[in-house]
């Protein structure tokens, strides 16, 4: 069997939420928003497209790919802005798919909340302006998705105002979760994501809060690293990334952070950007 085309791994290109930060205190895990690089042996999958997706596409001009899919978790800012300025969508011959499920699909959500991003008076240019083919795929959050390039996707449904899609991503034995942002119940945890994340050998999870913060935001539509905690203990996940961090935890409250997670869930890691995941 090829090494390379079963190869899968996840590489961080943006773990904030909210807004981007350039600030030499975050400078350590980074100041990008959401955005998540899979890679399945030859298939390059693309979760949010936060400002991270920037310098993602520069990479992936450089190595000449060709084929993206994008998976976005749901149309707010900080997890779409980077979509104009992806230089991958700008080279000819490309081609693009980028997927949402937090609508109902008839609404036509994916492209007419890329259209409303890229139109005046935001931007002075609209997504025709990708030499790529690009193009919108709409689901409803908890249909297994097979795109193009032969990955299996499962999806569910995030609690998250205007709604949210989490993901799992299977491949050749391994599997990788995607789950921002979203907002538990104190009281119990999530069925839909207990049942997305179980047996999983990486679940990337919003815990944008501490318990301690939570009770101040609800209806925010996020969680907390102790949250995050407690699925992966309940659900049996093997590592569990940090992930969502709010603007305002510089280097050393994330420190902090990563020692207490380590300490109830010993397969805790907090996401920074340029770091690689193998499941
Ligand atoms: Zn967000
Ligand atoms: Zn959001």
């Amino acid at each position: 069997m090829n090494a390379a085309r079963d190869e899968m791994y996840a590489r961080f290109w943006g773990v904030r939420g909210s807004i981007p930060v350039s600030d030499s205190r975050c400078a350590r895990y980074g100041g990008n928003t959401s955005c998540v690089e899979v890679r399945c042996g030859e298939s390059v999958l693309v979760f949010d497209a936060g400002t991270g997706l920037r310098p993602l596409g520069s990479a992936l001009v450089g190595e000449g790919c060709r084929d993206v899919d994008l998976f976005l978790s749901h149309g707010h800012i900080d997890h779409v802005v980077g979509l104009p300025f992806f230089a991958f969508a700008y080279e000819p011959g490309n081609s693009l798919r980028v997927w949402s499920g937090h609508r109902a699909p008839e609404s036509g959500a994916t492209e007419s909340g890329v259209r409303s991003l890229m139109s005046a008076p935001l931007l002075p240019i609209t997504p025709d302006v990708f030499p790529a083919e690009v193009s919108f795929r709409d689901f409803s959050a908890g249909d297994e998705l097979a795109p193009p390039c032969g990955v299996s996707i499962r999806t569910a449904p995030l609690r998250h105002p205007g709604g949210a899609t989490g993901y799992r991503v299977e491949h050749a034995g391994c599997s990788i979760c995607y789950v921002t942002d979203t907002e538990h119940d104190p009281e119990a945890p999530d069925e839909n994501i207990l049942a997305l994340v179980a047996g999983a050998d990486i679940m990337i999870y919003d815990a944008m809060f501490t318990d301690e913060d939570l009770p101040r935001h609800r209806g925010w539509g996020h969680s907390t690293w102790e949250e995050g905690a407690r699925l992966c203990l309940a659900a049996g996940v093997r590592t569990y990334a940090i992930f969502h961090h709010a603007p305002e935890r510089d280097d050393e409250a994330l420190d902090r952070i990563g020692a207490a997670a380590g300490r109830m869930f010993p397969g805790s890691v907090v996401a920074r950007e340029g770091m690689v995941l193998t499941p």
